[in-house]
């Protein structure tokens, strides 16, 4: 992982409030670092591990909370701090079959998110791999912009909730083929094609396509934080709105506990009221004499 998350591999966010004409990912990452007035250090977490504080510790930092984190890092480096939010995001699952990996066509065809890239396909045909609700949400959202596309899922019953997937269903410029898997991606300079085979005989099928999204899922980053606070079934870190956790003084924000929205003005909303509420949190546990 490199510092700014997925940002960093987006080409256009469109939908970011304040730029109508759209922002380059790395750019809108680099504006929010040059924001920053605090140290940044630019290190890969490890682990977060809740200790408690002593007395002593107390007397130093004037809190009277007993929740005390220890964060190491993958330099072995030690920080410990009364207070951590957590914004470590999450990654879109991806098929690392022949023809998706970076020299490839990652990028040149094959994406992952279909609400950043897909506007780049108007009267194209694309293919969306997955069975799920993010895979009839980008088929949703693909078949609007382009003039085809395939949903292409491994099995012949679907995960996704029974209203999206008929409204899939009843986009007349999808074509929906099961049981299929996703062999391999061709082209040129950008993709064009991709070899599918079916998942009981394994005959192959090829589609002629520009694009390729997948909407197989995300894995929230929350592994750092697997000691010491809840997560649910899909491992998202379990918080209220406003970004507080089973773990008083732990925080999270974005991605990692969201997976519904995923986007980035919706991360930069949990973001902006998960930090008032450590902000609170810091006031309210700090000792009454130091008011
Ligand atoms: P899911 O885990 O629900 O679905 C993933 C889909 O991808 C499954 O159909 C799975 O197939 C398929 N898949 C997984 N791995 C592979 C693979 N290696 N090769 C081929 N196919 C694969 O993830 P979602 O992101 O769709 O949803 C996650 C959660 O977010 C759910 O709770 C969902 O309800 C929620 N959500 C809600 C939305 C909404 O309400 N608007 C929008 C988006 C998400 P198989 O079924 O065969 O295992």
């Amino acid at each position: 992982m490199f510092p700014g998350g997925q940002l960093m591999t987006t080409t256009d966010v469109e939908n970011y409030p304040g730029f109508p004409a759209g922002i380059q990912g790395p750019i809108l990452i680099k504006n929010m670092r040059s924001q920053i007035t605090n140290t940044i250090i630019s290190e890969q977490v490890e682990q977060v591990e809740l200790i408690y504080a002593t007395p002593d510790t107390h007397k130093k930092t004037s809190i009277i909370t007993n929740n005390y984190f220890k964060i190491t890092t993958t330099n072995n480096q030690i920080y410990y701090s009364f207070i951590v939010i957590v914004a470590t995001g999450a990654i879109a699952r991806r098929l690392y079959v022949p023809g998706t990996n970076e020299n490839e066509y990652w990028q040149k065809g094959v994406s992952a998110c279909a609400i950043c890239d897909g506007w780049a396909y108007k009267n194209k045909t694309v293919i969306v791999i997955g069975g799920g609700d993010s895979a009839m949400e980008e088929t949703m959202h693909l078949s609007r912009i382009a003039e085809k596309v395939y949903l292409v899922h491994r099995n012949k019953k679907f995960r996704a909730k029974k209203t999206m997937l008929d409204k899939v269903k009843t986009r007349t410029n999808v074509e929906i083929i099961v049981p299929y898997v996703l062999k391999e991606v061709r082209g040129g300079k950008r993709m064009e094609r991709a070899i599918i085979y079916n998942a009981d005989t394994n005959d192959e099928m090829v589609l002629e396509a520009k694009g390729l999204f997948f909407g197989i899922g995300h894995d929230p980053n929350s592994h750092i934080v697997e000691k010491c606070v809840d997560r649910d079934v899909d491992l998202y870190i379990k918080s209220d709105r406003n970004g507080c956790t089973t773990c008083p003084g732990l925080f999270a924000c974005g991605d990692v506990k969201d997976k519904r929205y995923k986007q980035a003005v919706t991360a930069a909303m949990s973001g902006a009221l998960t930090g008032i509420s450590a902000l609170n949190y810091y006031k309210m546990t700090l000792r009454r004499n130091e008011y």
